[in-house]
């Protein structure tokens, strides 16, 4: 149960889209069985329809793990799709090498090794869309990295923002986790009130930001 949509509904919309088949199928089940936080399917179809409206040539992900929403948004795309992946957990980087060479995206995919706080400071050029799903204690800190390289006119797309409702309302919330769903907060209040994004936050999943950049930032603290 997510807290963030009833499970009758989430059976209801699992049952009535199409379901994956071929490498992704397979590596749903692979996620399952190794508890690999892969993105939700209701959010990866969401995904794959903005994906097919921007048509994006250059993405950057924070957050590979086996590589799974980096080949979805490849054989979404097609073969001429730029992407750069961050990851620093190593069993996940060879996992994602093994199923980025099975997709036959070795071409598209690139993975940066290591802590995406090092990692991004060496990132060249401009993206399209930037897909923040790794740390959810630091999107703010990840956000200030990347959304210069965001250009006018991308989308970013931060998954598990509401965090198994935690982030909504302190009744679903467990002691421990406290720091991250206070650093959670104020990241979406953040993206929602400045003024040169245009925010969605969408309860499907584990909750997700859209947040269309409109013009580009001009102080860092704004
Ligand atoms: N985007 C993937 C799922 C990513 S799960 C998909 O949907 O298929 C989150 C991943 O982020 C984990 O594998 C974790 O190791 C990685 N991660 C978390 N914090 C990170 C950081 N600071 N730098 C690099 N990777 C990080
Ligand atoms: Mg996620």
């Amino acid at each position: 149960m997510s807290n963030i949509v009833n499970e009758l509904v989430e059976d209801y919309i699992r049952n009535t889209l199409k379901e994956t088949e071929g490498l992704l199928k397979e590596l749903e089940g692979y996620a399952v069985e190794h508890s690999v936080p892969i993105v939700h399917k209701e959010v990866a179809d969401m995904l794959k329809v903005l994906l097919k409206v921007q048509k994006p040539n250059r993405i950057l992900e924070v957050g590979c793990a086996i590589g799974y929403s980096s080949i979805l948004f490849a054989s979404t795309l097609g073969e001429d799709v730029e992407i750069i992946t961050v990851e620093r957990n190593e069993k996940m980087i060879e996992k994602a090498k093994e199923n980025i060479k099975l997709a036959g995206f070795e071409n598209n995919i690139t993975i940066l090794e290591g802590d995406a706080e090092e990692r991004l400071k060496e990132v060249e050029g401009e993206f399209d869309m930037i897909f923040l799903d790794a740390a959810k204690g630091q999107y703010k800190l990840f956000y200030d990295m990347v959304i210069d390289k965001l250009k006018v006119d991308g989308l970013l797309i931060s998954d598990n923002i509401l965090y198994k409702g935690m982030v909504a309302h302190d009744d679903f919330a467990v002691k421990r986790k406290r720091t991250i769903i206070k650093r959670m907060r104020n990241y979406l209040d953040y993206i929602c009130t400045c003024d040169y994004l245009n925010t969605s936050l969408i309860p499907i999943g584990d909750g997700v930001a859209l947040s269309y950049k409109q013009s580009e930032r001009g102080d860092i603290n704004a």
